[in-house]
């Protein structure tokens, strides 16, 4: 590799990453005349976000119904618990006061995405989470309409660089401010000043190969356990940040481990060999629509399945062993449950459960057809059909009565015995990393002495602050879209570029 390429000055800003936080604050600034080069460092846009499947939160919104009764108090009493009193609650009330208008700009005239489907997703004391009805999954359909956009931009005028490929190596920092970075693109060192810099580099779940591992050097215990993220979610803005710029670095060990990331089989039964460590989630709107957990152990349910993501993942570790002989090959320090949802609920989630079928990840069968699943994962099982219909009378009843024992105040339909059940296998997954870069609530990066860091921002996972202990469902789609709002505000009001 040869010297550096020095680019011209932009009399704009440097974006680097194209998830919904990038693709957010990107739109934001050029609707307000301001340049930008968009860096990305694979070959396509939408990084996690892409894959989000379950939906975006909002409350007070105009897809919620007025029985809901959800007000911006309840999201941030909700926000607040689930954080454990790590989140910073500036920020948790900038995430939620914005959250309607966040819905209002990706659904309203500008850019007219269907978020109609409104659900309630474990830790969410009201139905917030919105979707669309379409067979797109949220996180995808709404990417694809901001890349639209983004491309009208970058055809028609001369406001937007977009530079796929191309992968941020270092801060340019000089007179203690950020001026500009260097990445690398078709094996050629780059470099550009500009007048800010955005971070939107996305999390760290996937680092966990080589000395640069985030995940070894603050969670080494979890390097085992499979995951639910893209391979390029390495946390390059985090390490970058730090090396380059002193930028503090908050709750680095404060992974989130979704509860059911699927075990994917062929069709023959046997393990897919994508199984081990890459896994597709299972997304929490299968137990938010009425899905409920079974312990292969024992035959019935364990937890409530809509408690937050933590308390749910730590029942399944302690209910759900599987045994060393299982037909599958899965290594026995594995925890596996299975997943269960009746018709009615089905049609409620149906292309969703669809793809899930298509893809190997949900099965259609009977009671009979569950016992042999919990069979196959503990061949000397004593768990019988009975036990598993047991299971389900049970829970209808308490449909009726309302009185879970273990505190489930939400209800699907009630399992109706001589249909068939859709089912799948599924298994704890790192999925989401709450710590990252410190910032104030306009997006600012922070340094370990509680300063701004001048000209540098950091918007979506690649920040630290607002999830805390643990993210609620709904809520990462929400902070790209509320950040990237709040960072291009601010850039126009403090550069007027
Ligand atoms: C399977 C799955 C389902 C999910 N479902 C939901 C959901 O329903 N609701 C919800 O709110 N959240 C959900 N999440 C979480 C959410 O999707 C992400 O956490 C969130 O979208 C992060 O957005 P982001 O823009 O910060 O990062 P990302 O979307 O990950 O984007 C980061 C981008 O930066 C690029 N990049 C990284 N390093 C560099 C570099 N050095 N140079 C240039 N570019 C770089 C990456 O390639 C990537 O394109 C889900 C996550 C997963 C994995």
């Amino acid at each position: 590799m040869g010297g550096a390429l020095v680019e011209p000055d932009l009399e704009g800003v440097i974006v680097i990453g194209s998830g919904l936080a990038g693709l957010t604050t990107t739109l934001q600034l050029l609707q307000k005349g301001i340049k930008v080069t968009l860096l990305e460092k694979t070959d396509k846009f939408g990084g996690n976000s892409a894959k989000a499947s379950s939906g975006i939160n909002g409350a007070e919104t105009k897809f919620q119904s007025e029985e809901n009764k959800d007000s911006i108090e309840a999201f941030q009493q909700d926000t607040i618990k689930s954080g454990k009193g790590l989140s910073k609650p500036d920020l948790v009330k900038t995430l939620t006061k914005n959250s309607a208008a966040a819905i209002e700009w990706l659904s309203g005239d500008y850019l007219g995405i269907d978020l109609s489907k409104v659900t309630k997703l474990g830790g969410h004391s009201h139905a917030r989470t919105h979707r669309g009805g379409g067979k797109l999954p949220p996180g995808f359909a709404i990417i694809s309409e901001l890349t639209k956009k983004l491309e009208i931009y970058s055809n028609e005028a001369e406001n937007l660089k977009i530079k796929k490929q191309a992968s941020l190596k270092k801060l340019l920092f000089e007179n203690n401010q950020v001026n500009g970075v260097e990445y690398i693109l078709d094996d050629q060192i780059h470099q550009i000043k500009a007048k800010a810099v955005v971070l939107a580099t996305g999390g760290f779940s996937a680092s966990f190969d080589g000395d640069k591992s985030l995940l070894k050097k603050y969670r080494p215990d979890l390097l085992n356990l499979p995951l639910t993220n893209g391979v390029q979610t390495t946390g390059d803005g985090q390490r970058i940040a730090e090396r380059d710029v002193g930028a503090k670095l908050i709750h680095m060990d404060q992974i989130q481990i979704h509860p059911t990331g699927f075990v994917q089989l062929k069709p023959n039964d046997e393990l897919s060999s994508a199984a081990n460590k890459w896994k597709f989630l299972c997304g929490e709107l299968i137990r938010g629509i009425g899905g409920i957990l079974i312990s292969p152990q024992t035959g019935g349910r364990f937890v409530n399945e809509l408690s937050t993501r933590d308390i749910v993942t730590d029942a399944i570790n302690k209910n759900c062993h599987i045994s060393q002989n299982n037909l599958y090959g899965i290594e026995e320090d594995k925890k596996i449950c299975l997943i269960v949802v009746g018709e009615k609920d089905y049609l409620k989630a149906k292309n969703h459960i669809d793809f899930y079928m298509f893809q190997n990840l949900m099965f259609k069968g009977t009671i009979k057809d569950l016992a042999k699943r919990v069979k196959d994962l503990n061949p000397y099982t004593e768990v019988k059909e009975d036990d598993l219909k047991n299971t389900l009378i049970n829970y209808n009843k308490i449909i009726k009565s309302q009185g879970d024992r273990y505190g489930r105040l939400d209800f699907g339909h009630e399992f109706i015995l001589e249909q068939e059940l859709y089912y799948g296998l599924v298994t704890p997954s790192i999925h989401f990393s709450m710590g990252g870069i410190e910032i104030n609530q306009y997006g600012q990066a922070q340094n370990k002495d509680g300063q701004v860091i001048p000209n540098l921002y950091a918007v979506g996972e690649v920040s630290g602050g607002v999830h805390g202990g643990n993210r609620l469902g709904g809520s990462s789609l929400l902070e790209c879209v509320v950040f990237g709002t709040v960072v291009g505000k601010h850039i126009s009001t403090k550069y007027k570029l």
